[in-house]
């Protein structure tokens, strides 16, 4: 059996290859960008004002100024040129009329008879209020590069020079198969030796979380042909498989089996770790295929080791199996030599609170668990303060 290190790397070493996309950017919130944004416009692509207030040439000695005209923001100046002794009305986000360096805010300004107006040339310097062409951004500026997480900033400042698509990383196509004849959908009614599928609700809502729907969602009896029909199905229409139990060494177990005649190549089964240990990772040509023991905390704790980082991967993040946080664990916890533990914990500023129920099956910590401790796979007692390593959603 291969440890949690060795079976990341061997994910590592076959990660599959990234896809990229042009997409509107109203669909980019949250993605990776993969190509460089340039900017092909100066912004401000012309000087305008600041301010509500009067357009005017500074000169030491003005301070009234007979009114000419009005300019509103997005209306261009009528050819008008502003002579020494005059101003024009203007709104901020109107472009300064030729003539005019200097806008004068309207608060500081008292209104003369027949369209004047007074203030005093020291309440202001020259050049104030216009913002200058160019001072955001420069045409030819590479705005954004590669790799950078598109926030609604990022976004916003793509769309101020005009952009209205971007390259990014193609999100994978995920199929989900959750197994097990003993299966219910919440929402309906158990019969006797039935249980609710909580997989599929983890799942999709973890997906969820890194902006993915699945496009495959399917409940597996545990049946050779009808299980064997949607792995074909999966793996010929997804580029990552994601299986929910059936992977132990039951007699209904059937997953390591199909996968196998499906030419799914194995990278590794079983990892020394708890809960998850029969977890298997396999590739079959671009697509990756994991299957993980049923139990909803395993699914959980190999769902965020092991599937989460390739899927973020393809998304274009870098260094995507590092852990969250690093936080003091807030009790002595004990365990078994020889496998890693990851703990469901609750991560607060102070440290990593550990609850009671930390059985594979036991969904109660999550109450108030949001979060997974790694304890070292040597360790048989874990001290409170140990600093350990800590995974979110
Ligand atoms: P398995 O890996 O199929 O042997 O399942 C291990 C345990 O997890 C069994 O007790 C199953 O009933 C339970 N289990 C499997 N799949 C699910 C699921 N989708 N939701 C909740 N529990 C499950
Ligand atoms: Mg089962």
């Amino acid at each position: 059996m291969i440890s949690v290190k060795q079976a990341k790397e061997l994910i590592k070493n076959q990660l599959p290859g990234r896809q990229t996309d042009v997409v509107e950017i109203s669909s980019c919130n949250g993605s990776v960008l993969a190509g460089d944004v340039t900017s092909a416009i100066d912004v401000p692509s012309f000087d305008n004002s600041a301010m509500d207030g009067y357009a005017f040439l500074f000169k030491p000695d003005c301070n009234k100024l007979n009114v000419i005209g009005e300019l509103k923001a997005g209306h261009l100046s009528q050819g008008s040129f502003i002579q020494p002794k005059e101003a024009c009305r203007i709104f901020t986000g109107a472009a300064i009329p030729k003539g005019a360096d200097t806008v004068i805010p309207q608060e500081l300004v008292e209104k003369g008879d027949e369209g004047t107006i007074e203030f005093d040339i020291h309440s202001i310097k020259p050049g104030a209020n216009v913002r200058k062409k160019g001072t955001q951004t420069r045409e030819g500026d590479v705005i954004l590069r590669r790799g950078r997480v598109l926030d609604p900033g990022a976004l916003a400042l793509a769309a101020s020079v005009g952009v209205n698509e971007l390259e990014i990383f193609h999100p994978p196509s995920i199929g989900i198969i959750v197994t097990g004849d003993e299966l219910v959908p919440p929402g309906k009614k158990l019969k006797p030796g039935q249980i609710y599928d909580s997989n599929t609700t983890l799942l999709t809502a973890a997906l969820d979380n890194l902006g993915i729907k699945p496009r495959l969602v399917f409940r597996a009896s545990d049946n050779r042909v009808e299980l064997g029909e949607q792995i074909d199905h999966c793996l010929e229409n997804c580029d990552l498989v994601i299986l929910t139990g059936g992977i132990s060494v039951g007699d209904y177990d059937f997953v390591y089996e199909l996968l196998n005649s499906r030419g799914v190549n194995k990278l590794f089964y079983k990892v020394k770790q708890r809960p998850g240990k029969p977890l298997f990772a396999g590739v079959r040509g671009d697509t990756m295929v994991f299957a993980l023991p049923g139990n909803p905390a395993s699914v959980a704790s190999c769902f965020i080791q092991y599937v989460k980082p390739v899927i973020r991967h393809l998304l274009g993040f870098e260094r995507p199996f590092e852990a969250d946080a690093k936080l003091p664990l807030s009790t002595d916890f004990q365990k078994k030599k020889g496998l890693t533990f990851f703990l469901k914990v609750r991560a607060t500023p102070s440290g990593a609170m550990v609850p009671d129920g930390q059985q594979s099956f036991n969904l109660m910590p999550f109450i108030t668990s949001d979060a997974f401790a790694e304890l070292d796979e040597e360790a048989t007692v874990v001290k409170a303060g140990t600093v350990v390593n800590v995974y979110r959603w």
